[in-house]
């Protein structure tokens, strides 16, 4: 996808601090953050929302999570907590159609949600 922003952060095309890399997933500082950490975790490729998720990307959906469990690990803030999120289409309030985790914490999120 030759104009999807994350595409070209995956790809290193756009210049991000780049957390983490490896063959399949890449995770970055969210621009606008909404809390003390706040970084994006996303597939390499392009998968636009879960609802376009395929079976045969169980495992990398799998290995989305645990890179930002490793991340909440890095930052310090797995014991404190965290939010795990994926917006999906427009009641869920995405606005970057491809895929990704916001990994939110460092400070008590608020609750309930919605
Ligand atoms: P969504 O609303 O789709 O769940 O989240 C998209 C997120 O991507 C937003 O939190 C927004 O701040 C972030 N974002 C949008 N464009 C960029 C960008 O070019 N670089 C980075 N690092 N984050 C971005
Ligand atoms: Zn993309």
């Amino acid at each position: 996808m030759s104009d999807c922003v994350f595409c070209k952060i995956a790809s290193g095309e756009a210049s991000t601090r780049i957390l983490y890399r490896d063959e399949s997933v890449t995770a970055f500082p969210d621009i606008h953050p909404l809390a003390p950490t706040h970084l994006l975790i996303i597939p390499n490729k392009h998968i636009a929302s879960v609802n376009d998720l395929e079976p045969d990307d169980e495992y990398l959906m799998g290995h989305l999570i645990l890179t930002a469990r490793q991340l909440a690990r890095e930052q310090g803030i797995d014991e404190s907590g965290y939010r795990l999120i994926t917006n999906t289409g427009v009641n869920g309030g995405q606005t970057v159609f491809h895929l990704h985790l916001h990994l939110l914490g460092g400070q008590r999120m608020k609750y309930p949600m919605g």
